[in-house]
């Protein structure tokens, strides 16, 4: 991991080797359509219906719940997951608050290099002022890299991918070439710009991630987090895998009440772990995006040199979906 300063060409800050300072440490890029297309592949064929948009979830008693697609379809349901995203009409039905914009707005792209990338397999950052940019190779002809930046609301979206392109270029204007060549391999569709927001779930504050044994939650619809210690994928894989095996061990036991406490057990197991990492990526963020001229020189001059250790800032990836044993078969 290379951490530099945009000025001088890209001074360099520190080089961390996850080898010394993390020993079975990694850092692993994986693009979202190779890892959506994995997951999917695992499933037999038709068990996803794609571009199934929902318009409306109604509860229908002890039937289910019933949804309600765009295309005009209605599917009565007896358990619904809701994983819809950081907006997610499920989540607003059950009465969580809208996500909290935290003044950071990211872009990120994907660069082709049909001939093949020519990155060493390393992540890049580079702190500027209130400015940080990053890149990683994830695949032989493939590099994904992002910007952050400060700005006070989210403004109106950005449609024109052109547009999109330069204005990510304007924020790094005279930064490091080889970050700049990886943006401008990037083609003008592959770039989308984004709000960072998240919810902090406080205790007895937040609504229940289920409702009566028939709704959950799961992934960025229950627990939205800022990217800054990118977890939030990782945060809703780990999920899923609870969950599926909360809800297997209820279902094994045949009893009415089993699926309504499973996803209690769930919603319990899993907020301990993401409401901190909610609130520490929240405060990763604030320090990072700081533009205090003397907070970064600071930064750049002695906290990133000589105090972070990669070992404890890494911990929190250091993760095991622990295994839960069978609930008994009832008689
Ligand atoms: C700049 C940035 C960098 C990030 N970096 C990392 C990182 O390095 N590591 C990491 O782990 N995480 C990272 N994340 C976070 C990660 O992208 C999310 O946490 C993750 O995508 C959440 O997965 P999800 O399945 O819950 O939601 P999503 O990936 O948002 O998927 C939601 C799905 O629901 C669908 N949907 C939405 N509304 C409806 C509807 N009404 N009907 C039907 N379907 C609907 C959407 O089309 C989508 O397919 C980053 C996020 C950002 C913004």
């Amino acid at each position: 991991m290379r951490m530099r300063s945009p000025a001088a060409g890209g001074r360099d800050l520190r080089e961390f080797s996850f080898e010394e300072e993390a020993p079975g440490q990694e850092v692993r890029a994986v693009e979202r359509r190779v890892l959506l297309e994995t997951l999917a592949s695992k499933l037999p064929p038709g068990t996803i219906s794609f571009s199934s948009k929902l318009k409306s979830i109604a509860e229908q008693g002890p039937d289910g719940t019933l949804l309600e697609l765009e295309d005009g379809r209605q599917i009565l349901s007896k358990i619904v997951i809701g994983c819809d995203g950081v907006n997610s009409s499920i989540a607003r039905w059950m009465g969580f608050s809208e996500p909290r914009y935290v003044g950071h707005m990211a872009f990120r792209g994907l660069a082709e290099y049909a001939d093949g990338q020519p990155f060493e397999p390393k992540v890049n950052y580079i702190y500027g002022r209130g400015v940080r940019a990053g890149f990683v190779p994830v695949s032989p002809t493939k590099v994904y890299w992002f910007i952050c930046f400060n700005r006070q609301d989210s403004g109106s979206k950005i449609t024109d991918p052109a547009v999109l392109k330069s204005e990510a270029l304007d924020l790094v204007r005279g930064w490091p070439s080889d970050l700049l060549a990886v943006m401008r391999s990037t083609p003008e569709g592959a770039v989308v710009r984004t709000p960072l927001v998240d919810r902090w779930l406080w205790s007895g504050r937040a609504p229940s991630a289920s409702r009566g044994g028939r709704v959950v939650l799961a992934g960025d619809a229950w627990h939205p987090m800022t990217p800054n210690l990118g977890q939030g994928a990782c945060c809703a894989l780990e999920d899923a895998v609870v969950l599926a095996r909360r809800l297997a061990a209820a279902g094994a036991t045949g009893r009415a009440d089993g699926v309504e406490a499973a996803m209690r057990a769930y919603e319990a197991e899993r907020w301990a772990r993401v409401f901190p990492l909610t609130a520490r990526a929240g405060l990763v963020g604030a320090l990072v995006q700081w533009e205090n001229p003397a907070v970064c020189a600071a930064r750049d001059g002695v906290v990133i040199p000589r105090l972070v250790r990669l070992g404890p800032f890494l911990e929190h990836t250091n993760f095991e979906c622990d295994l839960i044993e069978p609930a008994p078969q009832s008689p």
